[in-house]
C-alpha cells in the first residue's frame, strides 16, 4: 500500500502553522522518528506575546503587538529574524519559528530556531516612530532575547538599521559583565557597528549558491537562465543581481506595488536603486507593467518567490511556466500547490536549503564579533559555498535514500540530526 498522503484533502486555506506540523509529523513518520521526540518537536518551547504602547509625532500613544516564538534550543541557542508587517500573527511566528529549527538542523550550524514580528506597516511610520517601536519592542523582550541565548535577525519589513536599534537598547538595558557581547544579542548589523562583511545580500548569494548546487547536478548552469521574481526586497534583489553578474536574464518581477516584464531581461541594479526610491517595483520605466496574474504567467526557467508565504496556490501553480521553482521565501508554495507542481515535473526547491544562507552568515557574524574578528567577504563567501553545498549533498543523498520529495529530504536531515542529539543528551530529568 502507497503511504498516506497528510496533505490529500488539505486547501490553500491550511494555516501556515498547521501546514508546517503536519509535514513535520509526516516525515516523523517517514524516519521513524520515536514519539517522546515527536512530542517535543511538535511545539515550541516558549511562546512571548507582549503588547506595548508607543508615542506617536503626533503626540498620541499607539499600543503594538509583538511577538517572540522560541521553537527549540538543543542544537545552540535560539536564533531567527523579527519580520514587521500588517500580516504577522501567532500563526505566522510559530511556523517561522518551527522552520528556523529545522533550517538550522539542515545546514548543521549550532543553532536552534526562533522567530519573531510586530504587526504594522513599517511603511506607515516616520523613523522617529519606527526607532521608537523597535527599542519599546526590545525591551519589552528584556532578557528574553541575549547574545548566548536568542539572538534576532533582519526579516520581513526589517533591516540592518533596526538591528542597530535593538543591540543599543539591549545594551543599554543589560547589566552583563561583558559589554561588548551585547553586540551579538542581534546578527544582520551595519558593518560600522558589528556587521558581517556578506550578511546583507547573504540569503541571496545563499539560493545562487544552492542553485549552482541543483543545476550541477544535471550538467545546467544558470548562464542564459530566464528568471523570474516576486519580491523586490532584501532576497529578491541580491538574488537577482547575482543571478544576473552569473549570466542569467532577469526578466519578471512582482512585488506589493505591482509586476514589472522585460522580455530581454531587465537591469536588475537600477531596478534596486528604483525601488529604493520609489518603494517598489511599480512604474520602473525599464521595463513593461503586468498584471499580478500575468507575472506567474511569464515563460521563464526558474520562478523565484522571494516575498511571503502562500504565494503560489492551486490558483496559480497550473499557469507557472517554469520548470524550477526556487523557494527563496519560507512557505511561499502551498502544501496543495507544490503536489501540482510535482505532478507536472516542476521541480520545486524547499526554503529550508535555499534561503539558509541567511541564518548561516548570521552565524558567521555571530562568530566574528565573538571573537572580535573581521572575515573578508571572500572567506565569507567561501565558507557560507562550503556549508550550503554540504547541506545540498546531504538533501540529495537522503532523497535518493527515502525516494521522498527534495523538502521531506530536508525535513528527515533535520529530524535526523535533532534526534541524535536529543538521543545523546537524554530527556532532562
Ligand atoms: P523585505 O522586507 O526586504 O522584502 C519583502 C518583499 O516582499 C518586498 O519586495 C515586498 O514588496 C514584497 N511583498 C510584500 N508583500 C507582498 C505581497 N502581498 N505581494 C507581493 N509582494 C509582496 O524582506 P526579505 O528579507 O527580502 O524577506 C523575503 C522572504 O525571504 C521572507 O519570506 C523571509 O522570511 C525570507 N528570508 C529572509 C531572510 C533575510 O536574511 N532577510 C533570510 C531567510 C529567509
Amino acid at each position: 500500500m502507497p503511504p498516506i498522503d497528510p496533505f490529500d484533502d488539505t486547501s490553500d486555506d491550511l494555516p501556515f502553522y498547521e501546514a508546517t506540523q503536519l509535514r513535520f509529523h509526516s516525515v516523523a513518520e517517514l524516519i521513524g522518528l520515536d514519539d517522546s521526540h515527536r512530542e517535543i518537536l511538535s511545539a515550541p518551547k516558549n511562546e512571548l506575546i507582549v503588547n506595548f504602547p508607543v508615542l506617536l509625532d503626533d503626540g498620541r500613544y499607539r499600543r503594538f503587538t509583538g511577538y517572540r516564538i522560541q521553537h527549540n534550543n538543543i542544537l545552540g541557542p535560539f536564533k531567527g529574524g523579527v519580520r514587521f508587517h500588517p500580516s504577522v500573527s501567532l500563526d505566522e511566528v510559530k511556523a517561522l519559528a518551527a522552520l528556523m529549527t529545522f533550517k538550522c538542523a539542515l545546514v548543521d550550524i549550532p543553532f536552534g530556531g526562533a522567530k519573531g514580528g510586530i504587526t504594522f506597516s513599517p511603511a506607515d511610520h516616520s523613523r522617529g516612530e519606527l526607532e521608537r517601536i523597535v527599542r519599546r519592542f526590545t525591551h519589552a523582550l528584556g532578557a528574553n532575547i541575549g547574545p548566548e541565548h536568542d539572538m534576532p535577525a533582519p526579516d520581513v519589513g526589517s533591516d540592518a538599521q533596526a538591528m542597530v536599534w535593538m543591540m543599543d537598547t539591549y545594551a543599554n538595558s543589560s547589566h552583563s559583565p561583558d559589554r561588548t557581547a551585547a553586540r551579538r544579542v542581534v546578527t544582520g548589523k551595519t558593518i560600522e557597528v558589528g556587521g558581517s562583511l556578506g550578511r546583507e545580500k547573504a540569503t541571496g548569494q545563499g539560493v545562487a549558491f544552492a542553485l549552482e548546487h541543483h543545476l550541477a547536478e544535471t550538467g545546467r548552469i544558470v548562464r542564459d537562465m530566464t528568471v523570474s521574481l516576486q519580491g523586490y526586497g532584501n532576497v529578491g534583489s541580491h538574488t537577482a543581481r547575482i543571478l544576473a553578474a552569473d549570466g542569467a536574464v532577469i526578466r519578471a518581477v512582482a512585488d506589493h506595488t505591482g509586476a514589472v516584464f522585460a522580455g530581454d531581461g531587465l537591469d536588475p541594479h537600477k531596478l534596486a536603486a528604483w525601488v529604493h526610491e520609489h518603494g517598489g517595483v511599480a512604474g520602473f520605466s525599464g521595463a513593461e507593467p503586468l498584471s499580478a496574474a500575468d507575472f506567474w504567467r511569464v515563460d521563464v526557467d526558474i520562478c523565484i518567490p522571494a516575498a511571503l508565504e502562500r504565494q503560489i496556490t492551486s490558483t496559480n501553480a497550473p499557469d507557472i511556466a517554469a520548470s524550477i521553482v526556487v523557494e527563496a521565501a519560507n512557505g511561499p508554495v502551498t502544501p496543495t500547490a507544490e503536489r501540482i507542481l510535482l505532478e507536472r515535473g516542476v521541480e520545486v526547491l524547499p526554503d529550508l536549503l535555499m534561503n539558509a544562507g541567511g541564518v548561516i552568515v548570521s552565524y558567521f557574524e555571530w562568530v566574528q564579533n565573538k571573537a572580535s574578528e573581521k572575515w573578508p567577504v571572500t572567506e565569507v563567501d567561501r565558507r557560507l559555498r562550503t556549508l550550503m553545498w554540504a547541506a545540498a549533498d546531504r538533501l540529495l543523498e537522503t532523497r535518493d535514500r527515502l525516494g521522498c520529495t527534495r523538502r521531506d529530504a530536508a525535513y528527515a536531515v533535520a529530524l535526523d540530526r535533532l534526534r541524535t542529539v536529543y538521543e545523546q543528551r537524554g530527556i532532562f530529568p
